[in-house]
């Protein structure tokens, strides 16, 4: 089984940690972290001032294609990057604030899509979102 922390996966890896590569690996080490390149850009920076761009980009993609970091689009805007990439889970996320939650729904295992709707595609995984408003933003529309 393999851990579900990405510090850890990478240490079991004997992956190459810089500096640089550190401060991009602890800016995604939390739960619910659905992170744009810029947000961790910014976390990082504000742990090693001199880290590049291009740095952190580069040290994302890596970490794409190692399969530790999954990358997942919501609406329309940039992509995110979420370090839960071992257990397969859906999102929740509220149309107020954008906050995005992981979740476990019933029934998704058994979802399924007709041959003939599926325009001849070959499919590869299911992604299942859940829109709706979080508790914080139901009060502050109360108050
Ligand atoms: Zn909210
Ligand atoms: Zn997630």
């Amino acid at each position: 089984m393999r851990h579900e922390l990405l510090r850890e996966r990478l240490r079991e890896r004997r992956w190459r940690i810089t500096p640089q590569r550190r401060s991009v690996v602890e800016a995604l080490s939390g739960p619910n972290l659905h992170l744009t390149a810029e947000e961790i850009f910014a976390r990082a920076r504000a742990v090693v001032p001199e880290i590049s761009r291009a740095t952190v980009y580069n040290t994302l993609r890596e970490l794409v294609e190692m399969g530790e970091l999954a990358e997942m689009q919501i609406g329309p805007g940039p992509a995110l990057y979420d370090p839960n990439a071992v257990v397969h889970h859906h999102h929740l996320v509220c149309s107020g604030c954008g906050r995005i939650h992981d979740i476990h729904p019933l029934g998704v295992k058994h979802l399924y899509l007709r041959e003939e709707d599926r325009d001849g595609f070959e499919l590869q995984r299911v992604e299942v979102v859940f829109h709706g408003r979080c508790r914080a933003c139901e009060e502050s529309e109360d108050t």
